[in-house]
C-alpha cells in the first residue's frame, strides 16, 4: 500500500477516458431520475393544494351561508400569505358549480412547462 502511494506514476490517457466516460453515465442516469422526482413533488404538492382550497370553499360557504358565487378572491384569507399556488405555474380557478377546475391541474396540463 505505501509502495502505492509513493509511486510517481499516473494514470494513463485511456484510464483518465475511463473515468470520465463513467462519470459521464452516472450524470446521464441521474439527471432523468432527478427530473422525474422533482416533477411527482410538484405533482402532490398540487394536488395538496386543491384539497386545501376544496376545504377553503366549504369554510367559506359556512362563513357565509348568504354568498351565491366563491372565487379565488373570496378564499385568501384561507391561506397562507393570502395566496396559493400551483408549482407548475398554473392558476387555481372556480367553476360555476363552486369547484376548483381540476382539469387545469391533471398531469397533460402540468406538462407545458
Ligand atoms: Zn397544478
Amino acid at each position: 500500500m505505501l509502495k502505492f502511494l509513493k509511486s510517481k506514476k499516473g494514470f494513463t490517457l485511456v484510464e483518465l477516458l475511463v473515468v470520465v466516460v463513467i462519470i459521464g453515465i452516472l450524470v446521464a442516469i441521474a439527471i432523468p431520475v432527478y427530473n422525474d422526482i422533482t416533477h411527482s413533488t410538484k405533482k402532490r404538492a398540487c394536488e395538496a393544494n386543491i384539497r386545501m382550497i376544496k376545504s377553503a370553499i366549504q369554510q367559506y360557504k359556512v362563513a357565509n351561508p348568504n354568498a351565491n358565487s366563491v372565487t379565488m378572491d373570496n378564499l385568501k384569507g384561507y391561506f397562507e400569505d393570502n395566496k396559493i399556488e400551483c408549482p407548475f405555474g398554473v392558476a387555481y380557478t372556480i367553476d360555476e358549480n363552486g369547484q376548483v377546475d381540476e382539469d387545469a391541474h391533471k398531469e397533460d396540463a402540468h406538462k407545458h412547462e
